[in-house]
């Protein structure tokens, strides 16, 4: 049966990997950790796939077909880092192009942008893409990339992927998706026009807090061809180890998803109706302004949740953090555990305070990723730790 025809959560499971074609004699079931720099010739440049692993390693590449099968892309390739992902492709770019992106982004994609890449020429637009035509507005000859991040981080907008595929086609832009927050349990851009996936595989598709690696996924063979020589010439490569590892994790992914959005769901709604709550941004509630299109372009609505207290203080916010004692005080999501994070003094700590409460960041808001743990004992630590 061919592996493209497989149903998603098998493909997390079979896809790009064969029980030992090239990984020896032996069947093994799990594509073994290929710990190795380099390989063995029997006359130069007689060798059988692989010659330096920077180029490329087996273990690696067992992952990146992983990837691409997972996100319906035909290419993955893996890196060191979501950063490291993300790099590569603006190096896609020259000086004098220009990208649009999202005003609600990832802090250390904001960062990436604006502090290493606008000095060698690229100019950068932070727009609020909930409006496709505020991405219109700064559409120009010179944009060459549109970068969308949806569901947004922390604010939990939703982004039309589908709209600005529309758009970026009609104008000859490539559109990259960071679907770090949805996976492709939730929705899969290429499926709807985007022509880059990346993903910060640390988070949901890793899944238990344990690697730092980052993904790109294509269909079109030239951009992979290009993205694939950026790889190996700039080098942020990711090692056997860590590629295993998420190899492991992506086998879980569709029961993990499954219930980091059952515990979700929960746990807004319990926030929601909490006397001492204001504000819940959840896409899964109908009265969120893109819970229409979440509900066309997502398969469910995800584990991750923002809130602030009514008591809008950093000092509240700090203090509810701090109380909690399942929910851990820390960077990251995506992982089995439940998490806790203050947006604005530390993943969005890189982003000006003016910019960043522009979008709604502000400094009493708590960032959830909820895990997998029994929901009623997360509630009660909520309740103690809000009370
Ligand atoms: C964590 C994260 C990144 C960066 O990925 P790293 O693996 O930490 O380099 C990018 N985008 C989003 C949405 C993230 O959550």
């Amino acid at each position: 049966m061919s592996e493209k025809k497989l149903k998603f959560n098998s493909k997390t499971i079979h896809g790009g990997q064969k029980p030992d074609k090239a990984y020896g004699a032996y069947g093994a079931v799990m594509p073994p950790i290929y710990q190795t720099s380099t390989y063995a010739q029997t006359t130069p440049g007689g060798h059988k796939g692989f010659e330096y692993s920077r180029s490329g390693n087996p273990t690696r590449a067992a992952l990146e077909s992983s990837f691409a099968s997972i996100e319906s892309g035909n290419y993955g390739l893996a890196f060191a880092s979501g950063l490291a992902a993300m790099d590569a492709v603006i190096k896609l770019l020259n000086p004098g192009d220009e990208v649009v992106s999202t005003n609600d982004l990832y802090g250390g994609s904001y960062r990436i942008f604006k502090q290493i890449f606008e000095k060698y020429g690229i100019v950068f637009h932070f727009v609020d893409m909930q409006d496709v035509s505020e991405i219109e507005n700064k559409v120009n000859p010179n944009t060459k990339l549109i970068w969308v991040e949806t569901p947004t981080n922390p604010m939990m907008n939703i982004i039309d992927i589908k709209a600005v595929s529309n758009l970026a086609k009609r104008n000859d832009i490539l559109l990259a998706v960071d679907n770090t927050f949805a996976t492709p349990y939730l929705q899969r851009p290429l499926e709807i026009g985007a022509d880059i996936v990346m993903h910060s595989a640390t988070k949901y598709l890793g899944g238990h807090s344990d690697v730092v690696l980052g993904a790109l996924i294509v269909k079109d063979k030239d951009l992979a061809d290009r993205l694939y020589f950026i790889q190996n010439a700039s080098g942020a490569v990711c090692g056997p180890m860590d590629s295993f590892l998420t190899l492991r994790g992506i086998k879980t992914l569709h029961l993990r998803m499954q219930r980091h959005c059952e515990n979700g769901k929960v746990i807004a709604e319990y926030l929601k109706q909490h006397p001492k709550i204001e504000k819940v941004y959840w896409p899964g509630f109908e009265e969120h302004p893109n819970h229409a299109i979440a509900r066309e372009q997502m398969h469910d609505f995800g584990g991750m949740i923002s809130f602030t207290p009514k008591v809008g203080t950093f000092e509240e916010a700090v203090r509810i953090v701090e109380q909690l004692q399942i929910f851990t005080l820390a960077e990251s999501l995506g992982g089995v555990e439940s998490l806790a994070g203050h947006p604005a003094s530390m993943t969005h700590a890189s982003i000006p305070k003016e910019e960043r409460e522009k979008s709604g960041v502000v400094d009493s808001l708590i960032r959830l990723s909820v895990g997998i743990e029994d929901a009623s004992d997360l509630i009660a630590d909520l309740e103690q730790a809000i009370e």
